[in-house]
């Protein structure tokens, strides 16, 4: 079994916590960062978390590797549908950014700008790419990532669930190692704290979700922080 720490933070500038997590047991983690006017984006993360817990554990085994990407095209649609008939609810949407340990398998599903990295060893890696405006010019060579750290458009984003009907979900899945570090996490922390910082704090503490938090807290906590750390 994996240890599993987790933390969100509503940070130090916004009013509301937009950011919804979930740990749905065995082992599915999810982390989901809501956008839209007034209460809007915690509608869309809190709907995209509720779908997500509700969908999964009812499905039978044994599941297939599209099963994370269904459940995000279940959210996808029903998050559409309140918006259409809410006014208030309009141009609400959410990132999703799922994990799931399957039979020795990780698998992922993910849309929008939170991250799922590990710590395999020395390598600390991202294993999604973010689905954002800053990306593209990072991948097109025209930003570093530093610079799209700090880009006053970082954050808008090409791909969100709630957006629009067919959106397109990178989902993948790899062999999982013993001493294997999982880090879920949205972009308040990642805009905050160095990936270097991250790792260190992933290798050295009791206690990663908080210490991560506090982390993003003392570069200035901008914006909601939410983390879900697995060590296999
Ligand atoms: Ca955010």
């Amino acid at each position: 079994m994996s240890k599993v720490y987790q933390a969100t933070h509503v940070g130090k500038v916004r009013k509301n916590n937009e950011d919804s997590l979930i740990v749905i047991e065995p082992e599915t983690f999810v982390v989901a960062d809501g956008m839209g006017g007034a209460a809007a984006g915690e509608i869309a993360s809190k709907m995209l978390i509720d779908i997500t817990k509700n969908f999964l554990p009812a499905v039978p085994e044994p599941w297939d590797e599209n099963i994370l990407s269904k459940a995000i095209l279940k959210a996808n649609a029903a998050i559409i549908r309140e918006a259409q008939q809410n006014e208030n609810y309009r141009g609400m949407g959410t990132t999703a950014t799922l994990l799931h340990f399957y039979k020795g398998q990780a698998y992922f599903a993910h849309v929008g700008d939170s991250r799922i990295y590990l710590l395999r060893g020395d390598f600390f890696t991202q294993m999604t790419e973010d689905h954002s405006y800053v990306e593209t010019l990072v991948r097109l060579g025209e930003l570093t990532p530093a610079e799209a750290r700090v880009h006053p458009l970082k954050n808008i984003l090409t791909q969100a669930v709630g957006a629009i009907d067919d959106i397109s979900i990178d989902a993948d899945n790899f062999p999982l190692n013993d001493g294997d570090i999982f880090l879920l996490c949205t972009d308040g922390l990642t805009n905050m704290v160095e990936d270097e910082t991250i790792a260190e704090i992933l290798i050295s503490s009791e206690n990663p979700a908080e210490s991560l938090v506090k982390a993003a807290l003392d570069n200035g906590g901008h914006d909601n922080i939410t983390v879900i750390v697995v060590k296999v």
